[in-house]
């Protein structure tokens, strides 16, 4: 499912990962929502957020 990208920024996320579409100055995400992954995830190496999408996707 396709995740808009906002003119906000979700409020009390750091994200820096500088290469997501929905990255956006200041480390913010503008994504309209987030999910992370997996369940039973058991430290933050295993966790990541599954609404990453390359910056360069849904271009044209
Ligand atoms: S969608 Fe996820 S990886 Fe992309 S900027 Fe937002 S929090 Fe970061």
């Amino acid at each position: 499912m396709r995740i808009e990208k906002t003119n906000e920024h979700l409020e009390g996320v750091k994200c820096i990962v500088n290469t997501c579409y929905y990255y956006t100055e200041g480390d913010r995400c503008t994504a309209e929502r987030i999910e992370i992954q997996p369940r039973n995830a058991t430290n933050s190496e295993e966790t990541d957020c599954a609404t990453f999408r390359p910056a360069n996707s849904f271009r044209g």
